[in-house]
């Protein structure tokens, strides 16, 4: 539960000048078409960069203040909010933004006003709470294994924290559990919490979609703005790799992102996509107010049965969205070219000030 409360936020925002607003965000992440997309919409921007960081903001020109950090982590230092809510920001958050920031420093300590709900940014870390919002509308997700004496079919097998699947593994009975989870003990790569904590969950083989949507909730409605598949270190490399020689490689995969594909679903299957979406909107109504307001992102594997299994999600913008800068074939659909997600955050800021309903979609 976040300690910021709104009418304290709402306080700052009464202080702002509305025909002044600047779109502010971390220079990582999203920052690049958050801010352009900003610019198109007519808003100023201010992006706050570690030093040495901010080339790729200077070189696509895409800031008209540079706030410039020792470390990322200093955005929740006070000299820097006041810096902030001096030029009337509204801080849009990101992956790197909430890892940097940290989540309760956002819910007790950040008091600039913030884009989105940002009671919700917990629930995307915590796997308890993400698997709650999932499956409280049944939403598909790959079946949860409480003891590994129970693995009947290909495991999944994760560890907490953010380790970009670090150290993840696959395995088919509860004899291969033990006997990775051994071999990765001895090696120093996990402690006897780390195993305590392990989280099984059923292996999907199938084609991945991170699928990119935005709720507004100025009119009710769920949009589909793109969806990218992930790029990942080291997997992808070793798919390259014939089987026969991979089998003398030892090697233990690692799915670090370090890129990203655009891609499009088989048409039949957008029914099930918008059903999702509008799912997880629901569910994240009951259960965090304001719920899912904004971009939200469902990374999914979809099966030969052709269903949809949802395995995380962000409940802010996520770095897929960066496969469509420019827009996305759905984006296009809805709104022509040049949608991007950092576009459709800025145009949304832009409705609610004409709708004088700008507190309705910040926290
Ligand atoms: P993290 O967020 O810690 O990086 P993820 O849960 O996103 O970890 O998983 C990392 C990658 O592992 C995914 O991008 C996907 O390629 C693969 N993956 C995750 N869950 C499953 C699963 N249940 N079945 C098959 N592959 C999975």
């Amino acid at each position: 539960m976040s300690n910021v409360k709104k009418e304290e936020i709402i306080d700052v925002l009464d202080g702002y000048d509305n025909d002044e607003i600047t779109i502010a965000t971390l220079g990582s992440h999203t920052a690049l078409h958050i801010l352009n997309g900003a610019k198109e919409e007519g808003f100023k921007t201010a992006v706050v960069c570690e030093k040495g960081r901010e080339t790729p903001y200077r070189r696509f020109n895409v800031a008209d203040e540079y706030i410039l950090v020792d470390k990322f982590s200093d955005i929740v230092n006070l000299d820097i909010q006041e810096k902030l809510k001096s030029l009337n920001c509204v801080v849009i958050p990101h992956g790197s933004f909430v890892a940097y920031a940290g989540l309760d420093e956002i819910e007790n300590d950040f008091m600039v006003p913030m884009y989105g709900n940002r009671s919700i940014l917990r629930w995307e870390a915590e796997r308890g709470l993400e698997r709650k919002l999932l499956v409280g509308e049944d939403i598909r997700i790959p079946k949860k294994y409480d003891d590994s004496k129970d693995i009947d079919r290909s495991v999944m097998v994760k560890f907490p924290g953010a380790r970009g699947g670090r150290g993840y593994f696959v395995a088919s009975s509860s004899d291969e559990f033990n006997r990775k989870i051994n071999d990765m003990k001895s090696r120093g790569w996990i402690e006897d919490e780390d195993v305590e904590q392990a989280h099984i969950e059923e292996y999907v083989a199938g084609c991945n979609y991170c699928i990119h949507y935005f709720y507004s909730p100025l009119n009710d409605e769920v949009e589909l703005m793109g969806m990218d598949s992930r790029y990942e270190s080291s997997i992808d490399g070793i798919v390259r790799i014939p089987s026969k020689d991979q089998l003398d490689m030892d090697l233990g995969p690692s799915y670090i992102i370090t890129g990203n594909h655009p891609v499009v679903m088989r048409e039949s299957l957008l029914t099930k996509v918008f059903d999702i979406g509008d799912k997880l909107v629901k569910s994240a109504n009951k259960l965090v107010a304001p719920g899912l307001n904004g971009p939200f992102c469902m990374q999914t594997l979809v099966n030969d049965d052709l269903e949809i299994i949802v395995f995380e999600i962000s409940a802010r913008i996520d770095g897929g969205t960066n496969s469509f800068m420019n827009g996305s074939s759905y984006s296009y659909l809805k709104y022509g070219s040049g949608m991007s997600m950092g576009r459709r955050i800025a145009l949304e800021i832009k409705t609610a000030i004409k709708m004088m309903e700008l507190h309705k979609i910040i926290t």
